[in-house]
């Protein structure tokens, strides 16, 4: 897979994939992330990226001229499955998203920044839009990384077990089970019996009821 990140901050997007899971499956060439930063597209003398809005409202609008330059660049080089607008009005984020999106070759996100894109980038040049939820960011380039960040770790390879992404909240519409660790008794915090007997099948047993109640108590509408 290969993400390529548009954006006039570049600096924001430089430890999400530095660091941890995405850092190692770079550089096990699972995916490969390239961050563009807009502004060197930009033909205006100052390199400007934005302007005045039309309607008179306060506040900086991006650009269509760097955004569409670099934009079609990227496209003569490959062809790409999707280009995203990460934008608070977009299709909501969730597993399934993720799923779909991590199966794709080569992915573009444009992140916003000030009041948005001039709305003719959204019109003609981008795919799709995805917001990460109902509340309003300065820029897209935080949901650039959320969503590059869960795509990537459902790469098959990325994560040490293979199969632990398919145990993750949400996967199956079911939260994930408690998790304990060693000691198994800290001051008389005491991890369930079950797990220190080595029945794997009661294990596995218990692992499911724990999800089914979680989400019956935590989120009934995963359930419906
Ligand atoms: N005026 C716009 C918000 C601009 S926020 C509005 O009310 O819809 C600046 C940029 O941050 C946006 O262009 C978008 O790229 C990004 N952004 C803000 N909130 C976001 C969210 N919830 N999900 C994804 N991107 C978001």
């Amino acid at each position: 897979m290969r993400i390529d990140i548009l954006t006039v901050v570049p600096e924001l997007l430089e430890s999400p994939f530095q660091h941890s899971i995405i850092k190692r499956a770079i550089e096990k060439k699972l995916v490969e992330v390239h961050i563009h930063n807009i502004r060197d597209y930009s033909l205006d003398k100052h390199r400007k990226t934005d302007d005045y809005a039309f309607s008179g409202d306060a506040g900086m609008v991006m650009t269509i001229q760097p955004i569409e330059t670099l934009i079609n660049k990227l496209k003569k080089e490959r062809n790409y499955d999707t280009i995203i607008y990460t934008s608070p009005d977009g299709q909501r984020l969730d597993q399934n998203k993720c799923n779909n999106l991590s199966t794709l070759t080569n992915i573009m996100i444009l992140c916003g920044h000030y009041k948005g894109v001039d709305q003719r980038v959204r019109d003609y040049l981008i795919t799709e839009e995805i917001s990460i939820g109902d509340y309003v960011l300065s820029g897209g380039e935080l949901a650039a990384a959320i969503i590059s960040d869960s795509i990537i770790r459902l790469i098959p390879g990325v994560l040490s077990d293979e199969t632990s992404a398919l145990f993750d909240s949400f996967q199956d519409n079911l939260l994930a089970p408690p998790v304990y660790t060693r000691p198994a008794d800290y001051k008389g915090m005491k991890v369930p019996e079950i797990l220190l007997s080595g029945n794997q099948k009661a294990i596995d047993n218990w692992k499911l009821e724990q999800s089914i109640e979680r989400t019956k108590q935590l989120r009934p509408d995963l359930l419906k």
